[in-house]
């Protein structure tokens, strides 16, 4: 299939950009990877197309103190080459294909929002924010958290007329364990579905793909905690593992997937409690290697 027609809009510079948008509300082009299909096969067929990739300024990927901020450009391959979030890392490593990662953008994949992504996922588990830009007379910004960023199945807060320019991913503490575990059904796949943690000496919190309208967050309370002890003490496959066991079927009991021709809802949420367990006690098992205990 070919697209539908569009007209095609390469501004070269933000402002030229919103002011674009907000004239034509047309859809931005970053990588491509998922729009072009999706025009392909008829999916969307926006009258306007306004292609970023020549906007001066929107490539970066700072590193700082308190996390890393990646602009609209910033490719997944690059991200993943710069090697500066453990996490963000490990994560594009299961992003589709190299081919697909030397195009595909990290904010482009946010702004998608496929629940079955991986790095939705992990925005709302580190509690980062994106940053939207609109065109109000002047180039006007608003900083959006992770949490109200994902609206539901391929659907962000990102409106009509607005541009994502940059996600901001906090970085992890000292000592901190992180871990993503996914199953897909070929490897490149978008996931059937994936559980990434964050495991802290105090908390423990997760994110999980393919199980819900968008990223499903479940912090673990203070008594799996505590559960957790043999676990953080380097334990994790003698009492920790039962213990991460608990913590896993509490997260399995928060999701509630549906079934499609790929894997069935019960399928789907037995997998989430394996992965949350896997990647539970991984993470712990990581943060006490780096903490020495
Ligand atoms: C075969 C295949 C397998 C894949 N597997 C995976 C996978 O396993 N995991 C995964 O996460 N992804 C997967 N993807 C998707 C890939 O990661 C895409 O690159 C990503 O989802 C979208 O990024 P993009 O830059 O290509 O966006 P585009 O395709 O250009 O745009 C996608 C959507 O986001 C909007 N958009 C993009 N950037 C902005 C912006 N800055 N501001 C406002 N709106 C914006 C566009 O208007 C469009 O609606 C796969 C893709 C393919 C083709």
């Amino acid at each position: 299939m070919k697209p539908p027609p569009f007209t095609y809009h390469a501004p070269r510079d933000l402002p030229g950009a919103l002011r674009t948008l907000a004239e034509v509300r047309g859809k931005v082009l970053a990588g491509g990877q998922s729009l072009i299909p999706m025009l392909n096969m008829r999916l969307a067929a926006p009258e306007h197309l306004v292609d970023i990739n020549r906007v001066a300024g929107l490539d970066g990927i700072e590193a700082g103190r308190a996390g890393v901020t990646v602009g609209a450009l910033a490719r997944h391959a690059d991200v993943e080459r710069a090697g500066v979030h453990p996490l963000l890392t490990r994560a594009l490593r299961l992003v589709a294909h190299p081919v697909i990662r030397n195009r595909g953008t990290v904010v482009g994949s946010l702004v998608h929002a496929d629940p079955a992504a991986e790095l939705p996922a992990v925005l709302a588990v580190l509690g980062g924010s994106v940053r939207v830009a609109r065109w109000d007379g002047r180039v006007t910004v608003r900083e959006v958290p992770a949490e109200e960023f994902f609206v539901g199945p391929m659907e962000s807060a990102v409106g009509p007329g607005e541009l994502a320019v940059s996600a901001f991913f906090p970085a992890l503490g000292e000592g901190v364990g992180v871990a993503f575990e996914e199953v897909a059904r070929r490897h490149g796949d978008y996931a059937l579905a994936g559980v990434c943690a964050v495991v802290t000496p105090d908390s423990a919190r997760v994110a999980c793909i393919g199980v819900g309208a968008r990223p499903v967050v479940v912090d673990l309370d203070r008594g799996a905690a505590d559960h957790r002890g043999g676990a953080d003490r380097g334990g994790a496959d003698r009492g920790g593992c039962r213990d991460w066991r608990e913590a896993a079927a509490a997260v399995r009991d928060v999701t509630d997937p549906e079934g499609d021709i790929h894997a069935s809802a019960a399928y789907r949420r037995h997998l989430v409690g394996v992965l949350a367990e896997r990647a539970l006690r991984d993470a712990a098992r990581e943060g006490a290697a780096a903490r020495g205990a």
